[in-house]
């Protein structure tokens, strides 16, 4: 038995974000004789097409004009509903970026069809697709299967895992030369890009030094971002200390922040609120620092360190410099 599967890519700064090839080697291991579809959207994306097929796409459809170099959804949505009434594939997958976030329910609500969001695990049980995520800010998960009709699935990044990548794999590339109506189009008007000084992307980053209001100031990040240098990390926060105005909205993490998954996550000064864990306790490995032993953030902590962090967090840095 099989099911084709269609996997849109999500592209930053012409590169496949990981998540995009974490779908695609799920989709490989689930289509069965089914085939498993690409999609590329964007303006310059056709280069990216051989990597889609190395990772295990059989049909890569391109959709390379200038008028989807930036996101809007009137366009993508255009663009994907013509692939889908093409090829009638029974599941499809996005990023749960804040693309995806916002494509894939204008496209179910299209397709009167089912959505799961946030997907953190999605498996094969007794011949159905089920979908695991979380719910209650992240206190329980769900277990939700998926109807044989055409399904939408959102995929938390840095959770389904890589697959490897194979140069014997083979695929076909089809330039889908594609009708895009103008009409009605919202216009973009510009991007404000937050940029990480390690470049590190926060949402899909290995390891995450993160601070909250503990840190006390804007300055008080300074030691944080010593440790994310040298671990070649992305710094983080609370919405405490953004609130504070320690730092960015772009850099909170948690239930109205984003939600990430590293190998790794270091909380500074951060007490650990429910709305906090939401954003972070699917790390594989959190590390508490903080000077309250009753913190609840301990609770959730494989580490914890209790002590001021302007002592232990440049301790670390200095450890770390020397492996
Ligand atoms: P605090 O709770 O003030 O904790 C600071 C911690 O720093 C304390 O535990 C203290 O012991 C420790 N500390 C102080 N000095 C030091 C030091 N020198 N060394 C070590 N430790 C020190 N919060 C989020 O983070 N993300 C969200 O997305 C989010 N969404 C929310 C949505 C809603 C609807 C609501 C109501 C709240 C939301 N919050 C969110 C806010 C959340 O409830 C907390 O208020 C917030 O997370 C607290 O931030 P904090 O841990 O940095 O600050």
């Amino acid at each position: 038995m099989g099911r084709d599967i269609l996997v849109i890519a999500d592209v930053k700064n012409g590169k496949l974000r990981n998540v995009s090839l974490e779908m695609l080697h799920k989709a490989a291991q689930l289509a069965g004789d089914g085939k498993v579809h690409g999609l590329l959207i964007g303006s310059q994306v056709k280069p990216l097409a051989e990597e889609w097929i190395r990772n295990g796409a059989k049909r890569v459809h391109v959709a390379d004009q200038e008028i989807l170099k930036d996101y809007t959804p009137d366009a993508y949505v255009q663009v994907v509903c013509q692939i889908i009434d093409k090829e009638q594939p029974g599941i499809v997958m996005l990023a749960h970026s804040a693309i995806g976030r916002d494509l894939a329910p204008a496209l179910a609500a299209k397709y009167q069809a089912g959505q799961v969001s946030d997907a953190i695990a999605i498996t094969e049980e007794d011949g159905r697709i089920v979908c695991t995520r979380p719910i209650y800010a992240g206190k329980a998960y769900t277990k939700v299967a998926l109807p044989t009709e055409l399904s939408f699935i959102t995929v938390r990044p840095n959770n389904l895992g890589l697959g490897e990548a194979d140069g014997s794999n083979l695929g076909e590339v089809v330039e889908s030369g594609l009708d895009i109506s103008k009409d009605s189009l919202r216009t973009f008007i510009r991007e404000v890009v937050q940029k990480s000084t390690t470049g590190v992307d926060l949402s899909e980053a290995k390891i995450i030094v993160s601070g909250g209001r503990g840190v006390k100031s804007a300055d008080g990040f300074a030691p944080l971002q010593q440790l994310a240098d040298v671990l070649q990390a992305a710094v983080g926060a609370s919405r405490g200390a953004c609130d504070a105005g320690y730092c960015d909205y772009a850099l909170q993490i948690g239930q109205t922040g984003k939600v990430v998954t590293p190998d790794l996550y270091i909380a500074c000064g951060i007490s650990g609120a429910i709305q906090h864990l939401a954003g972070m306790s699917s790390s594989k490995v959190i590390v508490a620092i903080n000077k309250d032993p009753e913190a609840p953030i301990f609770k959730v902590a494989d580490y914890g360190i209790v002590g001021d962090l302007f002592a232990v967090v440049p301790m670390l840095t200095e450890e770390f410099k020397r492996l």
